[in-house]
């Protein structure tokens, strides 16, 4: 704890790093951060992770971009092992913003002009506002001409977006993370809270201290499993087996409550005659759990009063991530555990503000509140609203972007801090599709990785530097202040997105976040009765929100889904392999991830000076026993090797990893686990197998 007295003055504000959205104060002096305190927001009650309290200072890390670059000539693009990204000028040149601007921008004009309006295509970012999300998808969509807009939304919980339309007709969650207090029994699965959700972690112990049922289902042991009733190691790429075993034992055994199945849902008949053959001995096999187990968790969910049901990538970033999530609902629904306190469906949203960058439309084939770009109805009302004629056909997501540009078929990009050269699968490909783009624009506060590819840098605004809302997994819009002013001549990302804009044609003129969010109230009714000022007042509300003075809705769908008739809809699935199951030359599952002190590709955390201190080196985490049958001694050198590459890097031994599994962070571009990672995308959400891919491992030369 920092002593305030010793600060010039404090700014409350919203965390940069993960979903769970804790309210923060940060204490200046002399104009710089000198440290973080938690507020009592309704999210956090003055809770704070070592991300959100330490990991303050990267906005002055010294290779913070402070001047527009453009690329010198006949410097090729790529990653160079010698680039120095403190250093970038020998492979850039500074430029005025009038210059870089103009650059950026007739390199996407042209490109337009040329070929046309589907050579283009943008992605922006979680990490920004909703006004920057609304602001960068509006510009794509009526300067680009087309729909080829998407974020880093696609690569963590698009399957379970995609599910969660499908079966309830509204991605958000059902209930916050905080109704886990009232509830008898939280189930836990595909996620790693004490990891990735940490202030969220503080309120499921909470909760199990006070009587709460945890159950845990994952294929790697973690912290959690000290507070939980029940913690099962379900094989991976099982999870599908596991949930329909559970489903036909609460058929079979009439566990499912009926009222509430003809109340509220439809579809139940053809779940029932779906999951008979799919009985806890038939899928053992296939999930690694017994059946007797599987039958003691189904009937703890099933015939719990409150249940809820909490799920993160290890659900979604699967070929079947898309049926996951849809046998979570169908475990929800079939029970009436939605509606009520201490019920409910929760996928955990990663990023500060996906849920708000998906609300504001980043995403390809829908418009702001997930309104479909081929409803010619939903489609005119924006084009009213922004006097623009738009592109009915759905655009094309992140992954098939990069195939596409490849391809020939997009040629020029304008990306906005999101790191595709370290977040996207088959990184090979990826950064292949990266150099083959005749004109890249990025816009961010670092020369990351994707940066050493662009032909303008643009020099952006980091989160304690400006104002604007964001939206955190509870669906609570909060807002953000800036505490600093941004270094050199860096600018606002809402100002920039409007510089590039103008120079497409288009008469914007913004004078603060505030206007942006004031058009986005005229098109996104999940914003009613939220205003900017009651926002600056209250700090936090809750969409959806029924009154000006009365608080948001905590727990939804209480009365009726918003689908045609306002009933849910259970989807049956059937279990399916894995992309690329193990065999004899890969007989070992990589899966990948976030380590506690490090957020996403690094951007941010790993020039963090307390963070990188903390987690410094790239490490694989692996069982003793795996260990002992490498012949590797924790902190020796592996090398991981997958059908699209190789890494080598330091082994980790962690006693919650299963044998014949290796876990790697994808933080670290000195041993960056998306180069092994595999493209293959679920069918529905278009989400990479990034938890799934065969791999073989081995002791490294020392
Ligand atoms: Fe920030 Fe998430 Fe940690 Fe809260 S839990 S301090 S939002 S990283």
């Amino acid at each position: 704890r920092g002593d305030s007295a010793a600060a010039d003055r404090t700014v409350d504000s919203v965390c940069p790093y993960c979903g769970v959205g804790c309210q923060l104060s940060y204490h200046v002096k002399d104009e710089q951060i000198l440290f973080v305190e938690g507020r009592d927001g309704p999210a956090n009650q003055g809770r704070l992770c070592v991300k959100g309290r330490f990991g303050f200072d990267y906005p002055n890390h010294p290779a913070r971009l402070i001047r527009p670059l453009i690329r010198r000539d006949g410097v090729a693009k790529g990653l160079d092992p010698d680039f120095d990204p403190a250093r970038p000028l020998t492979h850039f040149r500074e430029a005025s913003w009038e210059e870089a601007l103009e650059m950026a921008a007739r390199g996407l004009v042209d490109l337009k002009s040329a070929h046309g309006p589907g050579a283009l295509a943008g992605f922006g970012s979680a990490k920004c506002s909703n006004e920057e999300a609304w602001l960068f998808q509006k510009l794509v969509r009526t300067g680009f001409g087309s729909n080829h807009v998407d974020h880093c939304t696609r690569l963590c919980h698009a399957s379970s977006v995609a599910a969660l339309m499908e079966c309830l007709g509204s991605g958000a969650v059902t209930a916050s993370f905080m109704q886990a207090l009232e509830a008898d029994v939280v189930l836990l699965t595909g996620c790693n809270p004490a990891v990735n959700h940490p202030v969220a972690a503080t309120y499921f112990k909470q909760a199990a201290r006070g009587g709460t049922r945890l159950i845990i289902l994952d294929p790697r042991g973690q912290a959690l499993d000290a507070y939980a009733w029940r913690s099962l190691r379900f094989s991976p790429g099982g999870d599908v087996a596991l949930y329909n075993a559970m489903l036909n034992v609460i058929i079979d055994e009439a566990l499912y409550d009926q009222a509430y199945i003809d109340a509220h849902t439809e579809g139940f008949a053809a779940l029932r005659q779906s999951v008979v053959d799919m009985t806890p001995e038939a899928m053992s096999g296939l999930c690694g759990v017994a059946p007797e187990t599987i039958r003691e968790i189904a009937r703890a969910y099933a015939t719990a009063e409150r249940a809820m049901i909490f799920w993160g990538m290890g659900i979604s970033q699967h070929v079947h991530g898309t049926d996951n999530a849809r046998c979570l609902i169908s475990l929800a629904l079939a029970c009436g555990q939605t509606g009520r306190p201490g019920t409910g469906l929760h996928p955990l949203r990663g990023q500060n503000n996906v849920q708000g960058a998906s609300d504001a439309g980043l995403i390809p084939m829908v418009l702001p509140d997930y309104q479909p770009v081929g409803d010619a109805q939903l489609r005119a009302a924006f084009e009213e609203l922004w006097g623009a004629e738009l592109d009915p056909e759905p655009g094309l997501t992140v992954v098939e972007i990069m195939d596409a540009i490849l391809a020939g078929q997009v040629r020029g990009m304008y990306i906005l801090g999101e790191n595709p050269a370290m977040s996207d699968p088959d990184l090979n490909h990826a950064r292949q599709a990266l150099a083959a783009l005749e004109h890249l624009v990025v816009q961010d506060l670092f020369v990351t990785e994707t940066a050493q590819f662009a032909d303008v840098i643009l020099p952006a605004t980091a989160w304690p530097e400006k104002e604007g809302t964001v939206t955190n997994t509870n669906r609570q819009v909060q807002l953000g202040r800036a505490a600093v002013a941004p270094p050199g001549e860096a600018k606002p990302d809402w100002w920039i997105i409007q510089e590039i804009a103008r120079r497409f044609g288009l008469a914007w003129d913004y004078a603060h976040p505030s206007e942006v969010f004031a058009e986005m109230k005229r098109g996104m009714p999940s914003l009613d009765n939220i205003s900017w000022e009651r926002l600056a007042r209250e700090g936090s509300v809750t969409y959806p929100c029924p009154a000006e003075d009365a608080p948001g809705q905590d727990v939804v769908f209480s009365d009726a889904f918003p689908r045609a008739g306002g009933r849910a809809r259970f989807a049956p699935t059937r279990p399916l392999p894995p992309d690329e199951p193990i065999d004899a030359d890969y007989p070992t599952v990589l899966t990948t991830g976030r380590l506690l002190e490090h957020w996403h590709t690094g951007a941010m955390t790993r020039r963090a000076s307390v963070l990188d201190a903390l987690e410094p080196e790239a490490t694989a985490s692996l069982s003793p026993g795996e260990l002992n049958r490498l012949g590797v001694a924790p902190g020796g050198a592996i090398t991981i090797v997958t059908r699209r590459g190789e890494i080598t890097l330091a082994a980790r031994s962690d006693p919650g990893m299963p044998d014949g599994m290796v876990f790697v962070p994808f933080a670290y571009v000195e041993a960056a686990a998306n180069l092994l990672t595999n493209p293959a995308l679920d069918p529905f959400g278009k989400i990479p197998e990034f938890k799934y891919a065969a791999c073989r491992l081995s002791r490294a030369a020392p």
